[in-house]
């Protein structure tokens, strides 16, 4: 036996929420053949098995009886670097901003919008992680999952992993595949995505008229680092809710409401709003009810202010939620994974 199983560890340091629940066991897995025998092992003790990354996207609500199998495979690689397009790959266990920090420093380009976000490489593909107007669809080159159910290796290619706003195949399956290693195709050539929020205007503050993809991934991190609370000082899981896209009559009906209202028309005609807008004209930023809280700067990201429970978290969640329906008949999703 090779993978080392520890027995009712404490789950506080390995979510950024940082809520104190237990895991009934847990093993950390540094390679293939250790994901291979901690899943074996709890197939042999009939346990179920959650797999979990930097935890930066779950909200725990009880106590997890399960086996917590946690992705710590280290490392990333170029595989190909013809003509300039360059396909490098990670392992699921490496922490996601440094990977996209290590990829700058090769002199490729293609990651610098999605810099300081949370996590690890394995999980990125859940959601496909986005911000800043670039996805990880828009950059993926493939990736290697263990399917549970068979243990066969399967490869994805883009279309197999039905990527879509904030989801994939593999948040539809929860449980079903583990991702143990990410491919992506980046570029020495740069193409800039700047006309998401303030990013070209943070850059004409800094002086930088022809951006970098290190310096794009400067100014996004200056601008994160202001907004968003950093949960090494406050837990938080990012954004609680996904950006509720609506048909454009409801979002005519709330502009003639609210004529300030932030709406994004989408290619399919739809409208995007900003989740954190209705939020915030709800009167619920900055808003405290014990230990759980809503941030007073970014109404879209529920805080906890040191012991609240994931329970209470939820349960604030779901006041929102009933709220934001109630005032704009607007259903807002919830994007942590909970558990
Ligand atoms: P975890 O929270 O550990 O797991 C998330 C889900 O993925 C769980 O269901 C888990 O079971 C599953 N999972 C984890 N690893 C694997 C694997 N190897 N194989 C299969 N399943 C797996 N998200 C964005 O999209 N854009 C942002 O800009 C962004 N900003 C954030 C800012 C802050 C401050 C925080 C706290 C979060 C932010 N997030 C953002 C959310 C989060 O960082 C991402 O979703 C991230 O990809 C989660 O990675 P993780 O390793 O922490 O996943
Ligand atoms: P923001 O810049 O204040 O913008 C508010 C919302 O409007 C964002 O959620 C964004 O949607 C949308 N938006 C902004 N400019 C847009 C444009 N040009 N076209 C279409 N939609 C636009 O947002 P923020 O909260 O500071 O976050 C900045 C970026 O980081 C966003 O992309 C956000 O998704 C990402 N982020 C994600 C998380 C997370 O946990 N998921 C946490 C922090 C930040 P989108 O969210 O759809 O991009």
């Amino acid at each position: 036996m090779t993978v080392r199983w520890q027995e009712h560890v404490s789950l506080k340091p390995y979510n950024t929420f940082g809520i104190d629940v237990k895991a009934r066991y847990f093993v950390q897995a540094h390679t293939d053949a250790d994901v291979r025998e901690a899943l074996a092992q709890a197939a042999e003790r009939d346990l179920p098995v959650l797999v979990i990354g930097g935890g930066s996207n779950l909200l725990l609500t009880r106590d997890v009886d399960a086996l917590v199998l946690q992705m710590a495979s280290r490392g990333c690689q170029v595989l190909s670097d013809v003509d300039g397009h360059v396909v490098v790959e990670a392992e699921a266990g490496e922490p996601w901003h440094p990977f996209v920090q290590w990829s700058l420093g090769q002199g490729l380009c293609g990651l610098e919008n999605l810099s300081l976000i949370p996590g690890t490489v394995g999980a990125a593909p859940m959601q496909n992680v986005g911000a800043y107007g670039v996805e990880i669809k828009d950059v993926f080159a493939g990736l290697t999952a263990l399917d549970r159910q068979t243990g066969e290796l399967r490869e994805f290619d883009l279309q197999a992993c039905a990527f879509g706003y904030r989801d994939s195949l593999f948040k539809q399956n929860p449980g079903r595949w583990l991702i143990l290693r990410v491919r992506f195709a980046l570029s020495r050539t740069l193409q800039a995505h700047l006309d998401y929020g303030p990013v070209r205007q943070r850059l004409l503050e800094q002086g930088v008229e022809q951006p970098t993809a290190q310096a794009i991934s400067d100014a996004i991190c200056s601008i994160r680092r202001e907004k968003l609370p950093d949960p090494a000082e406050l837990g938080n899981a990012g954004s609680f809710f996904k950006n509720p896209v609506v048909p454009a009559a409801l979002a005519e009906q709330i502009r003639a409401h609210y004529p300030n209202v932030v709406a994004y028309p989408q290619a399919d005609g739809q409208v995007k709003l900003a989740a954190g807008w209705l939020i915030e004209q709800a009167g619920w930023k900055g808003y405290r009810d014990g230990d759980a809280g809503v941030h007073r700067l970014q109404s879209l990201v529920l805080v906890n202010y040191g012991q609240a429970s994931g329970a209470q978290l939820h349960g604030l969640a779901q006041r929102i939620q009933a709220d934001i329906r109630a005032r704009f008949g607007v259903e807002l999703e919830m994007e942590p994974n909970l558990y």
